[in-house]
């Protein structure tokens, strides 16, 4: 619920409402304005509260019900706290603005190999344009015995991507583990203590879309740098599921969180296609929500060859950016080399998305 209250409304008369939340054990968030408080937002299930039970008190203007589950991220609770983020959240990473007007790609190796594998990559990333590389140093494979990713090592060789062309780092946090490197040694600090020092935004995968313990300490620990956060759709969750995932980030106070579509199980047989694109959530989330919507069409497809059209088509409905996997030789990939696009398929799907973006965002 959204408290409205009246121009310069007595502190006195603000304490009461504050009372009046407590007592329920709900939370609240004040928003002021330029004559002091103007908006406060209760947090909780208020399903069995009545409006009248705010209304009534001294100095409340209006009350507005927000019905929809996700509370915090829904357009709803912007509009009615007539917050100045009516449009899409705008999460800044060094020069790019992710939800504003321009596209912005981040784009790398689906894993992080080597030292020349990824200083090959981030050449051309950086040459390209491209704003932020993606890589993985943990990585959620289905099988134990497939490549794990080279831990704190490879978060390393991005710090070098960082500091030597200025590039902004993606990469995935898979747990609160502590990763065993290949030597057999564990790393002193645990996934997500490294992932957050190394990074710029924090990637949560799809397997760990419903991992609601974990994404609690991720918010927690980012709660005071408000460290963008990156979350994936999981494969077999609906939308409501995707939104309240995220409502949980922010909830626990990380407000900066971006939604992004990778593809969704189906029927589809994976020869043709590894998932199914789900472009039709693009414009439901973006009505929903105001968080910015990310589209990843490399797990979508599975197939290098069809990442390019799904690219601009999610571009077209509405997609505020892309998590493209490239590979400098995708042959000889350790992951996701069958998706992974060259420099030249980078350069193309570059150049047309963004054509694409500038007519969308003309309207
Ligand atoms: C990835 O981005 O490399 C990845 C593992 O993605 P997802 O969580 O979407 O499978
Ligand atoms: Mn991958």
């Amino acid at each position: 619920m959204i408290i409205h209250m009246t121009k310069n409304a007595a502190p006195a008369n603000v304490e009461a409402v504050f009372r009046r939340i407590k007592a329920k054990g709900f939370g609240y968030e004040v928003i002021h304005g330029t004559t002091g408080i103007n908006v406060i937002g209760v947090l909780g299930d208020l399903s069995g509260v009545e409006e009248s039970y705010f209304a009534e008190l001294d100095s409340v203007e209006k009350v507005v019900r927000i019905s929809k589950p996700y509370k915090r991220i829904s357009r709803q609770y912007a509009e009615g706290a007539k917050l100045c983020e009516k449009e899409t959240r705008r999460i800044r990473v060094g020069r790019a603005v992710i939800g504003g007007p321009d596209l912005v790609i981040m784009a790398g190796p689906c894993s992080l190999e080597s030292a020349e594998q990824v200083a090959a990559i981030t050449r051309y990333v950086s040459e390209l344009g491209i704003p932020i590389l993606r890589g993985g140093a943990y990585k959620p494979r289905a099988s134990p015995y497939s490549f794990q990713g080279l831990g704190l090592r490879g978060l390393r060789m991005l710090d070098r991507a960082r500091s030597r062309y200025g590039l902004r780092i993606v990469t995935e946090a898979t747990g609160l583990h502590h990763h065993v490197n290949a030597d057999g040694v564990p790393e002193k600090k645990n996934v997500l203590e490294n992932v957050i020092e190394h990074s710029d935004i924090v990637q949560v995968g799809a397997r760990n879309m419903k991992s609601y313990g974990f994404l609690q300490e991720l918010a927690a620990a980012t709660k005071r740098t408000r460290k963008p956060v990156l979350l994936k759709r999981g494969d077999s969750s609906t939308l409501e599921e995707f939104l309240l995932a995220a409502e949980y980030v922010v909830a626990s106070g990380n407000p900066n969180v971006m939604l992004c579509l990778r593809g969704i199980r189906a029927f589809e047989e994976t020869k043709f296609q590894r998932y199914t694109a789900d472009i039709g959530a693009i414009p439901v989330l973006k009505r929903e929500c105001n968080l910015p919507v990310i589209f990843d069409p490399s797990h979508a497809t599975g197939y290098r060859d069809s990442v390019g059209a799904i690219s601009l088509a999610a571009v077209a409905a509405g997609a505020d950016g892309l998590l493209i996997e490239t590979h400098n030789c995708p042959a000889e990939a350790l992951c996701d080399g069958e998706q992974s696009v060259t420099r030249a398929q980078l350069a193309r799907i570059k150049k047309e998305a963004e054509k694409i973006r500038r007519t969308v965002c003309r309207g």
